[in-house]
């Protein structure tokens, strides 16, 4: 009977203890969803003044007169590249915060691949220019067509690319599309985003997809970042059903891949051609 009633007593305490557990996962998981939404709210708020300053130090940049002298020009320069860096990061935010509180929602729509990559690629074109690397477009696959979410699709490849470039000073960025065989995906287009850059250190690889983490070399770099763009970019390729992964030689240079599901595609007709086909 001794034993039965110590059960009996280690049982209860057992329940107890679950209970209490419970009841803080619970409303850690509410404060967290409201961390989520807080952040939302202030950055979406933070984000149309913000607009504002970025639209008049551009008017004042683009109306330089003979009276501004370069100092006071260096200073705009400086409103607006903050400012504009600012924005980054406050668009960043609100698209992780809308991603964790699962308000995302996909607009589907059918599309070329091709018009989408092209535009990726003339976005980031200039700044390659800047630093003066061989920015490539191979395979462009221009009669493919997707089923997805264009929107979506076209931040996560403008955040690889930009990637790229950001952290190659010498050498290439090639961008690739092709067809191939993913382990869990079965038949995907595949696009990948090579570049002869700084690389990776094994012991960070594993950080790359944690949010605010950046490599001690992207830092060395000087070039800016928020540590939020794979993170969000690894979240929103999920959301679109695709997959995401890398292989990186430190001081060598780094593959970044996505790929998606070919059964997206609707009116498919694969063409891979090299660009100027
Ligand atoms: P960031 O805004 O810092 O670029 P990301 O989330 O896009 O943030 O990337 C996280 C980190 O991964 C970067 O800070 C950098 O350390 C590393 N990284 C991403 N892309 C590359 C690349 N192409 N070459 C080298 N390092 C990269």
């Amino acid at each position: 009977t001794l034993k039965t009633n110590q059960l009996h007593q280690t049982y209860r305490e057992l329940q107890e203890r679950t209970h209490e557990l419970l009841k803080s996962h619970r409303s850690l998981e509410e404060s967290n969803r409201f961390k989520t939404e807080f952040l939302a709210s202030v950055t979406h708020e933070l984000r149309t003044p913000l607009n504002s300053v970025i639209g008049f130090s551009r008017v004042l940049l683009k109306s330089r007169s003979n009276e501004q002298s370069s100092k006071e020009h260096r200073a705009v320069e400086a409103i607006f590249r903050n400012s504009t860096h600012l924005l980054g990061v406050i668009n960043d935010i609100l698209d992780l915060s809308k991603i964790e509180t699962g308000s995302i929602t996909l607009e589907k729509s059918e599309f070329l691949l091709s018009d989408v990559i092209q535009e990726v690629f003339e976005m980031l074109e200039p700044l390659a220019d800047k630093k003066q690397l061989t920015f490539q477009l191979l395979n462009y696959a221009r009669n493919l067509r997707l089923v997805s979410d264009m929107a979506k699709l076209r931040q996560v490849l403008i955040n690889l690319c930009s990637n790229a470039v950001k952290y190659t000073e010498r050498g290439s960025v090639v961008i690739c599309i092709e067809r191939a065989d993913h382990e869990e995906l079965g038949e995907v287009v595949k696009i990948s985003v090579r570049d002869t850059g700084i690389g990776i250190e094994e012991s960070e690889k594993n950080k790359l997809f944690v949010e605010f983490s950046r490599t001690e070399a992207a830092i060395n770099s000087g070039a800016e970042g928020t540590g939020l763009g794979l993170m969000i970019s690894a979240k929103l390729v999920q959301v679109l059903g695709g997959a995401i992964d890398f292989d990186s030689e430190f001081g060598v240079g780094s593959e970044f891949r996505v790929c998606f599901p070919t059964a997206l595609s609707a009116t498919e007709q694969w063409t891979a051609q090299v660009e100027g086909d």
